[in-house]
């Protein structure tokens, strides 16, 4: 199996170094987009990721816009969406389910369980194909 390439849509500087260092160091391919529509012309470019990480506050298409717009896109539909996500309320997870992301991460992340959370997600969208 080759390299997992991630697509982490993420429009804070700080929270994107973090995320890149700690999926890098578990050697993943991180692809990085600072808002919702270079998210969506990522997908449209390039070879299709194996999982997108979605920061909902984004300043210009909004996380549940852009996570709409990838579920109704026949390129980006099967590829696993995960919210990473400040926005914790409850109802909030739901909210972001129903936009169309298959998981929910909250931040801040935990640094000890995030990497096992997102092998968690690859799986599920492996065991989900075949
Ligand atoms: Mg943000």
């Amino acid at each position: 199996m080759g390299t997992n390439r991630i697509l982490l849509v993420e429009d804070d500087a700080d929270n994107q170094e973090m995320v890149c260092f700690l999926l890098e160091r578990a050697g993943y391919n991180v692809i990085t987009a600072n808002n919702g529509r270079e998210a969506l012309a990522a997908i449209q470019q390039q070879q299709p990721p194996d999982l997108i990480l979605l920061d909902l506050s984004l300043p210009d298409l909004d996380g549940w816009a852009v996570a709409r717009q990838l579920k109704a896109a026949p390129e980006s539909q099967h590829i696993p969406l995960v919210a990473l996500t400040a926005h914790t309320l409850p109802g909030d997870r739901r909210k972001a389910l129903s936009a169309g992301c298959d998981g929910y991460i909250a931040k801040p992340m935990k640094v000890a369980t995030f990497v096992e959370d997102i092998r968690k997600y690859l799986r599920v969208a492996l065991e989900d194909k075949t």
